[in-house]
């Protein structure tokens, strides 16, 4: 256990629940939440305004030497990750459908997944933190010493997107959000570096029947468990 580094990764496809459990588990322990998602839909978000050409890797290469990302904590107690562009507050502008599917277009390419997983391993260098995303217990932090995959059956997920989305007052439909939650889920699962798949060390966690609280305490749980067996 000892080349183990003090990190709990959760990995799953969206709209599992990640994100609140994964900041919960993070205030039990305190550690640091790192929502690595956030910053691959910013990057994505700067690429869309700028309107880089995603085939040129040369040209990308350049682009992504002039972006900086900061994340910062929650304004509000259970609200997202704050990010900011190079500066500019963009914490909004990344959470829409149509970023998180752009997100997920420009994940698949080799200098974006490069350059963010090394910003990932150097915010997780000293350990204490609660990772979150596709490929954080398979790729980022491989030596994580608490691995997490969490799953659910796509309809539940697209229904969890549909009242988060309602709550910040949106106007969704529901089969559209399913249409895109399955069309990430392919994009995910299917490209050919960091896909989403469970590490083989990862705890397995179906959240379809499950609210946040539960799956939060079993997560916490087996962390503790695990800990006493050092
Ligand atoms: O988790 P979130 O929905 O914010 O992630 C947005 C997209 O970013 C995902 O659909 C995925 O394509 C990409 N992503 C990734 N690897 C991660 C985290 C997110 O490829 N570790």
């Amino acid at each position: 256990m000892s080349e183990r580094q003090d990190i709990v990764t959760i990995d799953g496809p969206s709209g599992v629940g990640k994100s609140t459990i994964s900041r919960k588990i993070a205030d039990s322990l305190g550690y640091t939440y790192l929502d690595t998602g956030a910053m691959y839909r910013a990057v994505g978000l700067y690429l869309e305004r700028n309107t880089i050409d995603l085939a040129d890797e040369q040209a990308l290469a350049q682009v992504l030497e002039t972006i900086r990302i900061e994340l910062f904590p929650a304004r509000t107690g259970d609200g997202e990750v704050g990010v900011l562009l190079n500066g500019q507050d963009v914490s909004e502008d990344i959470r829409s459908p149509e970023i998180a599917m752009v997100a997920s277009r420009v994940s698949a390419i080799p200098v974006i997944r490069e350059k963010l997983t090394r910003l990932q391993r150097e915010i997780g260098r000293l350990g204490k933190i609660v990772a979150e995303g596709r490929d954080t217990g398979t790729v980022v932090f491989p030596k994580a010493s608490h691995k997490f995959f969490l799953d659910a059956r796509p309809e539940e997920r697209a229904h969890r997107r549909v009242l988060q989305l309602q709550a910040k007052g949106e106007i969704v439909d529901e089969q559209q959000i399913l249409a895109m939650t399955l069309e990430r889920d392919k994009n995910d699962r299917e490209r050919l570096i960091a896909p989403l798949r469970q590490a083989v060390d990862a705890v397995a966690i179906d959240t379809s029947e499950r609210n946040i609280d539960e799956v939060s305490q079993l997560v916490l749980e087996v962390v503790k468990e695990k800990r006493q067996s050092y």
